[in-house]
């Protein structure tokens, strides 16, 4: 069996979580999460990175920063995860879900403005892949309205647009290192902050709403509760464990763009005859090789599809469900106009297996497709 996928191990994340206990601070901004957050901002150049649980606390975060009140209007795509949404909604925040790009599956920067209204506060982008967004469109058009743009970069480690890291674009940016993602901790995640004036308090909303961080650096003599907050910081075991992935993600995402770069070479054949169509990576996208998809004629084909693949011993899976079709999306959300590239997409859009170690049974996989798609 192949599986959809498995978590990859560099080999040093046990020897680093040893030494995080035998340093004996392990409730979290030890050394490893310092260590992580260097590399973060050297890396992607954002003003100041902090390390969360999980890229949905980044999100809760970066909605709480962009001081979102009940009624609120967010701009994002239908076609994400749902803390996307989320993060927004627990604010009393609407999010407004626009259309995506036929080519990126990415929030189409033509039709944000027409969703603009005078409630409009934020602008939440999702780098779908670790493809960028069009963010230059995209950034003009938030500084005309003077909009915040939070980038979800859960996919977009390592990745860029015309050079620059994604997450380190917008005013606010979060990664995930869920264990399904590039780099990986099991659940983590982090909050890049590129907006200056925001630094301070993101460092408060981490630490449940006190000022720890001031008090540790020695800048007060007593902390105190100043704000809202919650627990966002990771155990220092995580972030040990995250650091042992860092230090080898040139490696990581070399290996990952080999194996995709196979699988799109595999299908062009498919996309000539018209049986599937590949991923798009527009000119000035440096992407990471997060997921590979292909987009089949319909539901139905798609359907078929897993279920052959399954049979066969390939794990094939299929996401996001539109959030503007979920039954909270529905409750609380609102779409702008009837989002027919979403619904269309959505529909026939299939991952294939990506994971590191897939090496030996790429090539399997691939004759597995070819022969259930080539007789169809
Ligand atoms: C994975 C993912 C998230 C959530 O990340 P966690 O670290 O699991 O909380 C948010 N947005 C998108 C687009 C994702 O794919």
């Amino acid at each position: 069996m192949v599986p959809f996928n498995r978590p990859f191990l560099t080999g040093k994340e046990f020897r680093y979580i040893a030494e995080a206990h035998a340093k004996g601070q392990l409730a979290g901004n030890g050394s490893f999460t310092k260590q992580c957050q260097d590399w973060l901002e050297q890396r992607t150049g954002c003003r100041q990175s902090l390390l969360t649980h999980s890229c949905t606390g980044a999100l809760e975060m970066a909605a709480i920063l962009a001081d979102i009140r009940p009624g609120d209007e967010v701009i994002m795509p239908s076609y994400s995860f749902v803390s996307t949404a989320n993060a927004f909604v627990l604010r009393g925040g609407i999010p407004v879900f626009v259309d995506i790009r036929p080519d990126t599956l990415n929030l189409d920067e033509t039709r944000i403005e027409a969703a603009i209204t005078p409630r409009t506060r934020a602008i939440v982008p999702v780098h779908y892949g670790g493809v960028a967004c069009e963010m230059d469109a995209i950034m003009a058009i938030a500084e005309s309205h003077r909009l915040p743009v939070i980038e979800d970069a859960a996919h977009g480690i390592m990745a860029s647009y015309q050079g620059r890291p994604l997450g380190a674009i917008g005013h606010l940016g979060t990664l995930s290192f869920h264990e399904t993602k590039n780099i990986m901790s099991g659940q983590g995640g982090a909050l890049l902050i590129n907006d200056p004036t925001l630094t301070e308090r993101a460092e408060i909303i981490r630490e449940k709403g006190t000022d720890r961080s001031r008090f540790f650096r020695g800048q007060v003599d007593k902390y105190s509760w100043v704000d809202i907050g919650s627990s966002y910081l990771p155990g220092e075991l995580t972030a040990a464990f995250l650091w042992a992935q860092m230090e080898q993600a040139d490696a990581i995402t070399a290996r990952r763009l080999a194996l995709w770069e196979c699988y799109h070479a595999a299908f062009d054949h498919l996309e000539r005859t018209g049986r599937a169509r590949r991923p798009i990576i527009p000119a000035g996208c440096g992407h990471n090789a997060h997921l590979y998809y292909l987009l089949l004629r319909d539901r139905d084909d798609r359907t078929a599809f897993i279920a052959a693949m399954k049979e066969a011993g390939v794990r094939c899976v299929f996401h996001y469900v539109p959030l503007h079709t979920a039954p909270y999306g529905r409750q609380v959300g609102r779409a702008h106009g009837e989002l027919p590239v979403t619904c269309n997409l959505a529909d026939r859009l299939v991952r294939l297996p990506l994971w590191l170690g897939l090496e030996e049974h790429q090539q399997r996989a691939i004759d597995t497709l070819l022969h259930i798609i080539g007789r169809t």
